[in-house]
C-alpha cells in the first residue's frame, strides 16, 4: 500500500502524518485513505488528535468548488483568469495600486503565500496584503520584535516536556492544540513534580487538569505578569547574567513597581494567596515555560500582554536554555510561514521591514522597480477601506472573513459594495464566496505540494497523495497566471513549487552574509528531489546552523545592533469594551475540540459533530437564573454591533458575569449563529490584532 508522509492542515502544532492508500477523487466517492500520526516527525512523535484522524472524511467532493466561475456562472480557466487580471489592471490604471488588496490565510502553503506577497508588494506595488494570521498571532509577532529585534520564537516543543513549571495563559491547550497537550500530560505523568499552571477566566478542560488554576478577571493578564516582574525584582530573583543581556530595566522596573501582589490580586480578581502561589512557583530556581495563545494575542493591548510575559522570562533568565522560554503558539498550520514570506501588511518580505535598504534590496532580488514603499492595511482596517471605497478590488485566498473577522456585518457590507471580489477556495458555498465576482477552485490538502512552518519554527513538507478533483489548481499557479496576464511573465515563470521555495529561501539570505536571524538560504540549494524528500527542520538553516536550530539566543545575543534584548515597560490597561446595564455580560470566544475555524471542512464530518453539534453559550447558573434561561433553552445574545442565537449550557465552569461562545458556527450551519457579528472591531494599536475576548453582551431567552 502506498504511504505518504505529510503534515496536518489544521492547528499550528503541525503534526506529521502518514497517509496510506490513495485514489483519485471520483464524484460521490471518498478516497480510501487511512491517516495516522507519523512517529518520525518531531512535532508529534506519532501522536494525532481526533481532527487529524478524521481527515480522510474531509476528502470527499461534498461542497467542493470544482470549476472557475464568474458571477456564479461556470466558465473556463482562460475566461476566469483573463477577466480577473483585466479587472485588476483596469482598477490599478484608474485608481492606483493601493486600490487593490489581497486577504490571505494561514492555511496557504509557504509557496502560495510567497507568490501572493511577491505579486502584491513586488509588482502591483502596494502593501495591501494581509491575512487571517492577523487574528491569530500578530500581537506575539510585534512583541517578539520589540523584545528580541526579530520575530522569533526562541524555544521548541521538547522544552515543554523538559520544563518543571509550565504556565498556560489564554490557551485551552487540551482542545486547541491537543497533541501538545498529550505531550505535556505524558511529561507530567513521567515526572509528577512537574507543575501546570493555567490562567484563564473560565474553567476550561485545560484548567480542570492543571495543578493551579487562576481564574483571573478577563483582560487582566498584563497586571499579573507585570506584578511578577515586580516580584522578581523586589524579592531578589533577578538573574544577574540576563540583567547584563538586556536594556530597559530601569523603566520596566518603574512601570512594574506599583503592581504589588496585593494590587495584582485586587485587579485580577484573585486572592493574595493565589498570586503568591503563582509567583513562588515561578521563582523557584527551576525551568519555566510560558505558553500562550489567543487569550493573550486577541486583545486591544495584546502586544503589551505578550511583552509582559516576555519581560518576566528575561528578568528571571528563564529563556534560551532547555525547558525555558516564552512560547506563543500559533493557531494555524502555516501562520509562521506567512510571517516568513511577509504575508502581513506591515512586513515587506522574509522578515524584512519597509526600510529604504530592504525595499531596494528586495526590489533588486525580484527584478522590480515597483516594490511597495510602505505598509498596507491590516485586516480590520483593510475591510473598512473596502467599505469606504478606497479599495476597489479584493482577492481573498483560502479563508472566510465574512465569518471569522470581528463585526461581520461590516465585512458583509464591504464585500457587497466592492467593485471586484475574487475568491480562491476549495469550498463552493462559504459565506464569503457568496459575494464573489470571480471564484477560483483551489487544490486542497493532499492534492498539492509545498511546505508549512509550525509554532516551533519547524518547516515540514505537505505532500500530494490524491488527484485534484475537477479543475482545481494550486494557489501559487493561480497567482502566477494572473501575474503573467498583468505583464510580469518573467518574475512568475515557475513550473513547480520547488522553484518557488528555492527563490524564497534564497531571498532570506540575499546580501545578508548570515547577519539576519531568519535565514534559510542553505535550503535554496536543494535539488527538486532533495526538496521532495525534505525532513522537518527548524530555522535558521544557514552556514551557522546547517542542520537547523532548535533553540535561539543561547549565546545571549539578540537581533538588535547592540546584541541585547529589550525589556519593554508595560502599563496594564483595561479592555476597550465596558459592560453596562444593557450589556452586563462579557462574551469570550474560543475553539472547541473537534471543529476547525468556520467548519467548512470539519462541519461536514458527522463524527466530529458528536462532541458538540450546535452553537451554544456557556453561562453561569446565577446569570442564567437572573435572565430566566434554562438548560438547552434557545438564547439570543445581543451586543452593540449584532446578535446571534445559541443554546444555553449552564455551568459553574463559567464565572458570574461572563459567557463563552465557540467561534466556529455561521449561517452556513445554523440560523443566525455567528459570534463575529457581535464583536466590535477594537484592535491593538501596535499589532492591529482585534479584541475577540471581551465583548459586552446581554443574554435573553427566546
Ligand atoms: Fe492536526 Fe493539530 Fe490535531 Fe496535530 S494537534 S493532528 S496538527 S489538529
Amino acid at each position: 500500500m502506498n504511504e505518504t508522509r505529510t503534515t496536518c492542515p489544521y492547528c499550528g502544532t503541525g503534526c506529521g502524518l502518514r497517509v496510506s492508500g490513495a485514489s483519485a477523487n471520483v464524484a460521490g466517492q471518498i478516497p480510501a485513505i487511512k491517516v495516522q500520526g507519523d512517529n518520525s516527525h518531531p512535532a508529534n512523535l506519532g501522536r494525532i488528535c481526533v481532527k487529524g484522524s478524521a481527515l480522510d472524511k474531509t476528502m470527499g467532493l461534498q461542497g467542493r468548488l470544482l470549476a472557475p466561475h464568474i458571477k456564479h456562472q461556470r466558465v473556463s480557466w482562460e475566461q476566469a483568469l483573463d477577466h480577473a487580471a483585466q479587472r485588476l489592471a483596469d482598477i490599478i490604471q484608474q485608481y492606483g495600486p493601493d486600490a487593490i488588496a489581497f486577504y490571505a490565510s494561514g492555511q496557504l502553503l509557504t509557496e502560495d503565500y510567497y507568490a501572493a506577497n511577491k505579486l502584491m508588494k513586488g509588482f502591483i506595488g502596494s502593501g495591501n496584503i494581509d491575512t487571517n494570521s492577523r487574528l491569530c498571532m500578530s500581537s506575539a509577532v510585534a512583541a517578539y520584535k520589540r523584545a528580541f529585534g526579530e520575530d522569533a520564537v526562541p524555544c521548541n516543543y521538547e522544552d515543554i516536556e523538559l520544563a518543571d513549571v509550565v504556565v498556560l495563559v489564554g490557551s485551552n491547550l487540551a482542545w486547541a492544540h491537543p497533541v501538545l497537550w498529550q505531550r505535556l500530560a505524558a511529561a507530567r505523568a513521567a515526572r509528577p513534580d512537574m507543575q501546570i499552571i493555567a490562567i484563564d477566566p473560565r474553567r476550561s478542560t485545560t484548567c480542570a487538569e492543571a495543578d493551579l488554576h487562576l481564574a483571573i478577571t478577563p483582560g487582566s493578564d498584563s497586571a499579573l505578569f507585570t506584578g511578577l516582574v515586580n516580584w522578581l525584582i523586589t524579592e531578589g530573583k533577578e538573574d544577574a547574567l540576563w540583567r547584563s543581556r538586556t536594556v530597559g530595566r530601569t523603566e520596566t522596573a518603574q512601570a512594574a513597581a506599583p503592581w504589588t501582589a496585593d494590587k495584582v490580586a485586587e485587579y485580577c480578581g484573585l486572592s493574595r494567596n493565589q498570586v503568591e502561589a503563582f509567583y513562588q512557583l515561578y521563582c523557584k530556581p527551576r525551568r519555566v515555560m510560558t505558553l500562550w495563545c489567543m487569550g493573550i494575542n486577541q486583545s486591544a493591548t495584546g502586544t503589551d500582554k505578550c511583552n509582559a510575559i516576555i519581560n518576566a522570562h528575561l528578568v528571571s533568565g528563564q529563556i534560551a536554555s532547555p525547558g525555558c522560554g516564552p512560547f506563543s503558539l500559533t493557531g494555524q498550520p502555516n501562520a509562521m510561514g506567512g510571517r516568513e514570506v511577509g504575508g502581513l501588511a506591515n512586513q515587506l518580505a522574509a522578515h524584512m521591514d519597509f526600510t529604504p535598504e530592504a525595499i531596494e534590496r528586495v526590489g533588486r532580488f525580484w527584478g522590480s522597480n515597483r516594490t511597495a514603499h510602505k505598509p498596507g492595511y491590516k485586516a480590520v482596517e483593510l475591510f473598512q477601506a473596502v467599505e469606504r471605497g478606497d479599495i476597489k478590488a479584493i482577492w481573498i485566498m483560502g479563508t472566510n472573513p465574512a465569518v471569522s473577522l470581528p463585526d461581520t456585518n461590516q465585512v458583509a457590507r464591504a464585500l457587497a459594495m466592492c467593485e471586484c471580489v475574487i475568491v480562491s477556495d476549495i469550498t463552493a458555498h462559504t459565506t464569503t464566496a457568496a459575494f464573489a465576482d470571480v471564484l477560483f477552485p483551489a487544490q486542497g490538502w493532499g492534492e498539492k505540494e509545498g511546505t508549512v512552518t509550525n509554532s516551533e519554527r519547524r518547516i515540514s513538507r505537505q505532500r500530494r497523495f490524491a488527484e485534484p478533483p475537477g479543475e482545481a489548481r494550486p494557489d501559487w499557479w493561480i497567482i502566477a497566471q494572473i501575474a503573467r496576464r498583468m505583464g510580469y511573465e518573467k518574475a512568475f515563470d515557475w513550473s513547480h513549487p520547488h522553484e518557488i521555495f528555492s527563490e524564497h529561501a534564497a531571498l532570506t539570505g540575499f546580501e545578508n552574509q548570515g547577519e539576519r536571524l531568519f535565514d534559510i538560504s542553505r535550503l535554496s540549494r536543494l535539488t527538486r528531489t532533495e526538496w521532495e524528500q525534505l525532513q522537518p527542520i527548524q530555522w535558521p538553516v544557514n552556514s551557522h546552523y546547517p542542520a537547523g536550530c532548535p533553540r535561539l539566543f543561547q549565546d545571549g545575543v539578540f537581533a538588535f545592533p547592540d546584541g541585547k534584548a529589550r525589556l519593554v515597560p508595560v502599563h496594564p490597561q483595561p479592555p476597550r469594551g465596558t459592560t453596562s446595564k444593557y450589556y452586563p455580560l462579557v462574551m469570550n470566544t474560543g475553539r472547541i475540540r473537534d471543529q476547525w475555524h468556520t467548519m467548512t471542512r470539519t462541519g461536514m464530518v458527522e463524527g466530529l459533530l458528536q462532541h458538540r453539534n450546535k452553537p451554544y453559550c456557556e453561562i453561569n447558573p446565577a446569570d442564567a437564573s437572573q435572565a430566566g434561561i434554562t438548560e438547552n433553552r434557545l438564547v439570543r445574545l445581543q451586543s452593540a454591533t449584532g446578535w446571534m442565537l445559541c443554546r444555553a449550557v449552564i455551568t459553574d465552569a463559567q464565572p458570574v458575569g461572563q459567557v463563552f461562545v465557540p467561534m466556529h458556527w455561521s449561517s452556513q450551519f445554523a440560523l443566525q449563529s455567528q459570534p463575529g457579528a457581535l464583536i466590535t472591531a477594537h484592535r491593538c494599536e501596535i499589532s492591529g490584532q482585534p479584541e475577540s475576548k471581551f465583548t459586552p453582551v446581554r443574554a435573553q431567552p427566546v
